[in-house]
């Protein structure tokens, strides 16, 4: 005679494959906003004040020379 399946099996597998699924989601995410966030710190934001030109500088000093006209500028932020 066939036996029916365990609960186990009706209730507990659905919930941990789904779980195990949710789990890489949010795996995936999380490595995806890490790498985001790493080039978000990256340098510092110019803008020439002499043609306009927005740059990015990742040397930690307070101004840079324009790298299209040579103006000193100083960051804009950070
Ligand atoms: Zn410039």
């Amino acid at each position: 005679m066939n036996q029916l399946p365990p609960v186990e099996v009706l209730f507990l597998w659905p919930l941990i494959v789904h779980l195990m699924l949710l789990f890489l989601i949010w795996f995936f995410y999380d490595l995806r906003k890490r790498g985001v966030e790493k080039k978000r710190v990256e340098g510092k934001i110019y803008r020439c004040s002499a043609c306009n030109l927005v740059y990015v500088d990742n040397h930690d000093l307070p101004g840079t020379d324009c790298p299209r006209c040579g103006h000193y500028n100083e960051a804009v932020r950070r």
